[in-house]
């Protein structure tokens, strides 16, 4: 039976609990219905088309609508719909997809674990880590230092390790023994100093927590390396070889999560290759699959699976779609196209530089105080007063006001308060970035 709009809608309101929703804030005029896709517009019920520039939610990164997958994974599920790797098995589409994120992985990575989301990766690095270091002879190096407004998931672990103050507040308390030190967010936290100075001082603050802690008592630091959720916040050119050294002088794993930055989205396949980090650990999700199919994981260097392998015994861990064969062959299929494309190689050489030069001129508009960019992720930073870059009136919330203008006048960008973040698919074209670009225009345009 095919159910109306407005009958979707009532059914919504009363029995689906939307994941980050306001339900009451929702109102009479419920949730817009979405129908389909393609490339890298979505439409909704109304037959609206909508650029999507937020590639679903960062992940989308091949586009809508490729046949491709969608025969990778009826093949899967006539085949081998799901069995498990636990007890001795495994199955060509998990051992393919490993062997390929190895080959694209920074070269001293050459294993990893499946999840099924990027939550349940930051769950399986923080256990990874601690048993590491137990199994160095060092178990109380247990402190993880993670960063204010960072985003690692929605699990106990994942929101535990993320810095968002207002997810430690509901339903805590957090996992203990992570701290978070500030992040490298210089339009909102260091205009009081250039960028680069700021950047130093940001990985000053996390040598100055390691020293606190003692450094024996700390056992990594986690970082994205664009934060996305918290507003692609991109650190200062001077940020991540200060912070490099800090962690090299007191022996401790960088866990960088590739959660959003991975598969493209900075124009290298890993947003740590677009800073030249090397990694001990790294979560993975949402372009690896281009979102088609849920799957995470964890890229493990070589110095942490080879304790784990040689020395650990059994590693108590692991959820039942880990390396679910579905996932893993629309995943591998993506990669694949991805590579075959060009897709990756296109952000960095066209796309980026493309996007940076046209959303660059956004910046002169009244209320927006930053307009940046790296690769295809980037960001507005609204304000009530350019001279000052004092912010709106926080009732207001320009953000969702200028939110709802975009959605309605055919574009999604999503609001992190007042920051507008921009994350399309990386098929996107230069034709589309103009499209895009003239749709936000006039959505601030109309929100000042
Ligand atoms: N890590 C980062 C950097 C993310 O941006 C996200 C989700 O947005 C996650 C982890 C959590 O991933 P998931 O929503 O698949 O659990």
């Amino acid at each position: 039976m095919r159910h109306s709009p407005a009958e979707l809608k009532r059914l919504d309101r009363d029995h689906y609990l939307h994941p980050f929703t306001d339900f009451k804030a929702l109102g009479e005029e419920g949730s817009r219905i979405i129908t389909h896709a393609e490339g890298v517009y979505i439409f909704d019920a109304d037959g609206k088309r909508i650029l999507d520039g937020m590639a679903g939610l960062w992940c989308v990164n091949i586009g809508y609508g490729r046949e491709e997958l969608v025969e990778a994974a009826t093949h899967q599920l006539r085949e081998l719909p799901f069995y498990n790797s636990f007890f001795k098995t495994t199955h060509a589409p998990v051992v393919k997809l490993a062997e390929k994120l190895c080959q694209l992985a920074p070269g001293n990575m050459n294993r990893v674990f499946f999840t099924g989301s990027g939550s349940e990766a930051n769950d399986t690095v923080l256990r990874m880590v601690r048993r590491y270091w137990a199994l160095k002879g060092k178990p109380e190096k247990k402190w993880i230092i993670g960063r204010e407004n960072g985003y690692h998931g929605s699990t106990v672990a994942g929101m535990s390790l993320g810095g968002m103050a207002l997810m430690h507040e509901q339903g805590g308390p957090c996992v203990p023994g992570i701290t978070h030190v500030r992040q490298p967010y210089w339009f909102g936290e260091g205009q009081h100093t250039s960028p680069e100075e700021f950047g130093r001082e940001c990985a000053q603050a996390i040598e100055d927590r390691i020293l606190e802690l003692g450094e024996d008592n700390v056992a990594a630091f986690i970082a994205e390396p664009v934060q996305g959720a918290g507003g692609a916040i991109i650190p200062p050119d001077s940020y991540w070889p200060a912070v490099k050294e800090v962690l090299a002088r007191y022996d401790i794993l960088l866990i960088a999560d590739e959660v959003i930055c991975g598969f493209g989205r900075l124009g290298e396949w890993f947003g740590s290759t677009y800073y030249g980090l090397t990694p001990d650990l790294m979560p993975i999700a949402k372009g690896l699959s281009s979102g088609y199919l849920p799957i995470g994981g964890v890229l493990v260097g070589d110095l942490v699976a080879e304790t784990l392998i040689e020395e650990g015994g059994e590693f108590f861990h692991g959820f039942t779609y880990s390396g679910h064969p579905t996932c893993a062959a629309v995943a591998l299929r993506n990669l694949e196209l991805l590579e075959e494309e060009g897709v990756v190689d296109n952000v960095r050489d066209n796309l980026a530089p493309y996007l940076a030069k046209r959303w660059a001129e956004l910046a002169e508009h009244p209320i927006v105080g930053e307009a940046r960019s790296v690769g295809l992720m980037g960001a507005l930073e609204l304000v009530a007063d350019k001279t000052t870059n004092a912010r709106f009136d926080k009732s207001l919330s320009a953000g969702n006001v200028c939110r709802d203008i975009c959605f309605d006048s055919g574009l999604v960008m999503r609001s992190v308060g007042d920051i507008m973040v921009l994350s399309p698919p990386l098929v996107i074209t230069r034709e589309q970035i103009d499209e895009l670009v003239d749709l936000a225009r006039r959505a601030l345009d109309e929100t000042a």
